[in-house]
């Protein structure tokens, strides 16, 4: 199969995927073979292509938003029908017996397996995954609009959901990428008033567009006070600015895998119990509770597709926030 092929970390700008022809997986007990219609292009993808997360497998083949159908089931695998179109995200597998799994926090094991990292991802023809860690995608998305969903959408969606932000709330966004384009339609579907910090006018464009009630750059202060704030963008310099903007109580959710050095701040910031917290990963729960939602609403992404063999060319658009939504390589129709 085609495959793009991270051999060694190193700068997108060296152009480090090789395009190659590389062995189709089989799947193992309990797996699928997908075969890959597309797949999104994520932040995190960038943090392992440039090594910013240690390397857990060398080569290794990124990706971690893939759509596509399942064309074969390994043994015992018989959740899905061949030809069932299916979503497999950023975790692969957990151990399901450590206390994170068996307390219902899977996002926490112990010793976990992510796609595109640990194993194998789906800037590929072909990717296998567990079943039951493969999610059925809901009709009405196009694969390339679905691909978006199965990170950004999954892991916003939680974010949303610690920030505990409710109905006539007002939350903040900092930096205003896939995750941030998907998490605002939720947020206005659930009545709450959006703010955008971002250093690129096309993305506070975007957000005035999805609805946000104010957009401006990462350090400008929000004209209202708010109940909670997302930094999606992974720059620890927005942290105290972020908390700044927050009321009394006010909840600050740090959305990404990896931040730059967040650099020491008054006390008077985050007194009157304001609070931070990282959001890591996500459970198989918040992406079921999150594809039914964004479907109901439903959700629309907004998606640059770049194909397969352009991969490093949609990583440096990327890194350059040159992609209003999301970028999304198309691998198969
Ligand atoms: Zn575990
Ligand atoms: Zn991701």
């Amino acid at each position: 199969m085609k495959a793009c092929l991270l051999k060694a970390p190193a700068k997108v700008e060296t152009n480090p995927l090789e395009f190659v022809e590389v062995p189709a997986p089989e799947p193992g007990e309990g797996e699928v073979l997908v075969r890959v219609h597309a797949c999104g292009v994520c932040r995190t993808d960038l943090h392992v292509i440039e090594g910013e997360l240690p390397p857990r497998k060398s080569p290794v083949i990124p990706g971690h938003q893939v759509v596509g159908a399942v064309v074969k089931q390994g043994k015992g695998a018989r959740r899905f029908a061949l030809g069932a179109r299916v979503g497999v995200a950023w975790l692969h597998k957990t151990d399901g017996t450590c206390e994170y799994c068996r307390s219902g926090a899977e996002n926490l094991c112990d010793n976990p397996q992510f796609t595109g990292y640990s194993v194998n991802g789906g800037y590929a023809e072909y990717i296998v995954a567990p079943e039951n860690f493969v999610y059925p995608i809901p009709q009405g998305f196009p694969d390339e609009q679905a691909a978006p969903l199965l990170c950004a959408g999954i892991i916003g969606f939680r974010c949303l959901r610690l920030s505990g932000i409710k109905s006539g709330g007002r939350l903040g966004f900092y930096g205003f990428g896939a995750a941030a384009h998907v998490a605002i339609q939720v947020a206005r579907h659930w009545n709450v008033e959006a703010f955008a910090s971002t250093r690129d006018a096309r993305h506070q464009k975007l957000a005035l567009e999805l609805g946000a009630s104010w957009a401006g750059g990462t350090f400008d202060e929000p004209p209202k006070k708010l109940d909670a704030a997302i930094v999606f963008a992974p720059a620890g310099e927005i942290v105290p600015a972020a908390l700044k903007a927050l009321k009394k109580g006010g909840v600050l959710v740090l959305g990404g895998i990896h931040m730059s050095a967040i650099p020491s701040f008054d006390y008077d910031l985050l007194y009157q119990e304001r609070m931070i917290r990282s959001v890591a990963n996500n459970t198989r729960q918040d992406g079921e509770d999150f594809l039914r939602v964004a479907a109901a609403i439903p959700i629309r992404t907004h998606v640059q597709i770049f194909s397969l063999q352009d991969a490093n060319r949609a990583l440096n658009a990327l890194k350059n926030d040159a992609i209003p939504g999301a970028a999304v390589l198309r691998v198969a129709q």
